[in-house]
Formats: structure tokens, C-alpha cells, sequence
């Protein structure tokens, strides 16, 4: 696709303050905005780098209804990781044959549902991540679509709490790997191979990636050599994406022709599971400031949105850049300031920015923030969680309502004194 049309990324500078005013006038704040236009983007460069591979889009890094339909509209398949993502990707209407659901350490809740949708939606596969979780869907009765999630023994990620491949909670080891996906295929039917190394596929090192692909190859040259016939072989999400308006984005073909030449000839389609690439730069935060204080040598700005709104920073120290939207912003000077959230907690602290001098009242966008963003979002302080925005050209639709107190307290029994 012409790179013009299609950037590789979309920077916070890139959208309209005016346009995001106006959303935050008419929405209130905090809120999330999300560009379908950029979904599709995004998904189409991914589809053209890997033309040849299945993409599945990982639901958890947003399950916004219009997200997950205008993804299968393209053509995209959805990952989903729990009993919950399943049932709201089949209700928005996607083939239960373009569905894959990763169980990992599943409670029974899940796997009864898992198996009941399976049932109902067929050509579902179920991704099992370990021995037990075979047996205990064998004991349901599933004999359906089986693929098998590997620990490939490598890790990669921007933090280490995100760096999944390594972590001997996922995926059975990859020494047991061929003898458990032969025996689960007397049982089942085994479709697939899968692993996921963790969020942060990088343009600078792809020797985690490499290695992780590569094992795969070997494995699915093994599992083939064994009678087992594979449809796909899964090498995960993780494509990275920039969150500082310094670093280059990803490209794309390098880490396609990688992966094609990591997993070498195997007779089964590759299939990759990005999440943040196709959503993170198509979203964006708004939120109003409260207070400025001036604290020691510095200045503390009181915003909306907190660790409640936006966990990544508390949870990973993740860095998201911030523009000042306020109508006469290009006029102020520039001033480093340390945002702060409401929650009573020191880690609500949203970093040190540079922002055109913040003033009460303003509006500041919190960029990169359609992946994991309203996903984590969370009701402790028993704050409502934010509402979310979805844009599809001029068009602006709720895709989350703001919640109340009164959906904070709604779990509670009635009759409590
Ligand atoms: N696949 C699996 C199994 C995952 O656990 C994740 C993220 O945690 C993803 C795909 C998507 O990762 P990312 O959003 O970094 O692409």
C-alpha cells in the first residue's frame, strides 16, 4: 500500500486538536477515541507484509465492538483470551472458523463456555498451554480443534512483565512439545502450532524473534515427520510499536522476510497474532487538567485519568507522549511538568512531560492509547471507568458508555444493611 496514504505510524502531533475539543465537549472527559480508519491501516500494512500468513487479531488489546468488526470485515481472524473475549467476538457477529481461543491456566467457568461456543460456532480452535488443560476439555466431552501452545524457551518485551516467551507459565516446554501433540491427536484434532515471545518485537534486535520462529519450524518439521498434518503455525503478536516521537516505526517487511526465513519450509500456513500494532496508534486519551502546583523545583499537573484509565505506566513503567490541546496552546512556551492522576496512590503517575504551559481547564491527549488502555481500565477508588469513542470517517460512535457510581455499586446485593 502507498506509504503516503498509509504511514507506518500516526504520531500524537498528527491529530486534530480542534476535532479532539469537540469530542471531549461533547463526551466528557476522561475518554477514550479511537480511529477506525487507522485500524484498517494498520491491519492492511501488516496484511501486505505477510501475505502469504493468517493474521489473527489479539481481541485483548481492544474489544470495542466496531474494533472487532471492521478487523473481520478486513479479513482478519480474532485471538481471544478468555471465556469473556470468546463470547463478545462471537456476538459481534465472527465465524467461529476465524476464532482462536488461548486458554491459559483456564478456571472450569471458562472452559465450559469454551466448549459450549465451540459447539455452537463450528471450526473454533482451542489453544491449550498445557497437559491438564487437554485432559480437562477431553473430560467435557471437546474432541474438536486443537492447537498447541508452546513455551519456546524465549522471551522478548519492552518490560519484563510483558516478556511472555520464556516464562514457564505458558506453553507446555518445548522439550515435551511433539510427544504431548502427539498423543492430544488421538484424542483431538491437533490444526496448530503457537507461541507468543512477548510484547515488543522490535526493529533493532529480531534475534529473540528469529530464535522463537525458528523453533517453531523445527517443531512443525518434527510433528509432521510424526503423521500429524498441521493447517497453521502460530509465531504470536508482539510487533512493536513507537511510543516516543523519536523512535522509528517497525518495518514491517524486515520482520516479515525474518519470520519467513526463521521458520524455513513447512507444510502449514504461518499465522501471527499482533494486538497494540494494529490499535495503539489509532486511539488516543483525553483528559481535562484539575490543578497545577507548583511543588519543589517542579510543577505537579492534576489530571482525570489515572492508573484507573490508563494502567500501563503504573503497571510497566510505559511511556505515553502528551500534547497540550488548549486552542492557544502554540502560543505558550514549553514547560516540563510531571503529570499526576486522582487515584490515591503514588505510582498514579502518568511521567514528565513537555507540554505547552499547562493551565486548569485544559485539554491534554494521551497518545498510543488504543492499545491496552480502556482494556486495563479498572474501578479502583471506585471510579467509574472512562467512556470510549469510536471515529469511522465523520462519523462518531459510542462504543462504551461512561460508567457511573451506581454501575460501581451495581454487584452489590440489594439487601445489604
Ligand atoms: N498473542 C498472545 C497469546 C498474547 O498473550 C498477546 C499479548 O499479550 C498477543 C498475542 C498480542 O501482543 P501484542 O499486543 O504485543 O501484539
Amino acid at each position: 500500500m502507498n506509504a503516503v496514504r498509509n504511514p507506518a505510524v500516526r504520531r500524537l502531533a498528527d491529530w486534530s486538536a480542534e476535532r479532539l475539543r469537540e469530542l471531549a465537549d461533547d463526551h466528557g472527559t476522561p475518554l477514550y477515541v479511537l480511529d477506525l480508519d487507522r485500524v484498517r491501516q494498520n491491519y492492511r500494512r501488516m496484511d501486505d507484509a505477510f501475505p502469504e500468513a493468517e493474521v489473527y487479531y489479539a481481541a485483548k488489546a481492544n474489544t470495542a465492538r466496531p474494533v472487532l468488526r471492521a478487523l473481520a470485515d478486513e479479513g482478519a481472524g480474532i485471538e481471544c483470551a478468555s471465556a469473556g473475549e470468546l463470547a463478545r467476538v462471537l456476538d459481534a457477529g465472527v465465524a467461529g472458523s476465524r476464532v482462536h481461543y488461548t486458554a491459559v491456566n483456564p478456571p472450569d467457568r471458562d472452559l465450559d463456555v469454551a466448549v459450549r461456543l465451540a459447539d455452537d460456532h463450528p471450526g473454533l480452535t482451542i489453544t491449550a498451554g498445557a497437559a491438564d488443560t487437554l485432559d480437562r476439555l477431553a473430560e467435557r466431552g471437546y474432541d474438536g480443534r486443537i492447537c498447541l501452545r508452546v513455551n519456546p524457551g524465549v522471551g522478548a518485551g519492552h518490560h519484563e512483565k510483558v516478556a511472555t516467551g520464556a516464562d514457564a507459565k505458558f506453553g507446555v516446554p518445548y522439550d515435551r512439545a511433539a510427544d504431548t501433540v502427539e498423543s492430544a491427536a488421538t484424542d483431538f484434532e491437533v490444526v496448530g502450532l503457537h507461541a507468543h515471545a512477548g510484547s515488543g518485537i522490535s526493529g533493532e534486535d529480531l534475534s529473540a524473534h528469529r530464535e522463537l520462529v525458528s523453533r517453531m519450524g523445527d517443531l512443525a518439521r518434527e510433528v509432521e515427520d510424526r503423521g500429524v498434518e498441521l493447517e497453521f503455525v502460530d509465531v504470536g503478536g508482539g510487533f512493536g510499536v513507537p511510543y516516543r516521537p523519536d523512535e522509528d516505526p517497525l518495518d514491517l517487511a524486515a520482520v516479515a522476510g525474518a519470520t519467513r526465513e526463521a521458520l524455513g519450509e513447512v507444510d502449514a500456513t504461518l499465522a501471527v497474532e499482533p494486538g497494540r500494532y494494529l490499535v495503539a496508534d489509532a486511539g488516543v486519551l483525553l483528559t481535562a487538567v484539575n490543578t497545577v502546583k507548583e511543588a519543589g523545583d517542579g510543577v505537579v499537573v492534576g489530571v482525570g485519568a489515572g492508573m484507573t484509565t490508563l494502567a500501563r505506566p503504573a503497571l510497566y513503567d510505559a511511556r505515553h507522549e502528551m500534547r497540550n490541546c488548549a486552542a492557544d496552546a502554540e502560543s505558550r512556551p514549553d514547560r516540563e511538568v510531571t503529570v499526576a492522576g486522582p487515584v490515591c496512590e503514588s505510582a498514579d503517575t502518568l511521567g514528565d512531560h513537555w507540554l505547552a504551559d499547562p493551565e486548569r481547564g485544559d485539554l491534554l491527549a494521551i497518545g498510543n492509547s488504543g492499545a491496552y488502555g480502556y482494556e486495563m481500565a479498572n474501578q479502583y477508588n471506585s471510579r467509574p471507568r472512562p467512556a470510549s469513542v469510536v471515529l469511522d470517517g465523520d462519523d462518531v460512535r459510542m462504543a462504551r458508555r461512561r460508567e457511573t457510581i451506581a454501575d460501581v455499586t451495581a454487584v452489590e446485593p440489594e439487601d445489604q444493611a
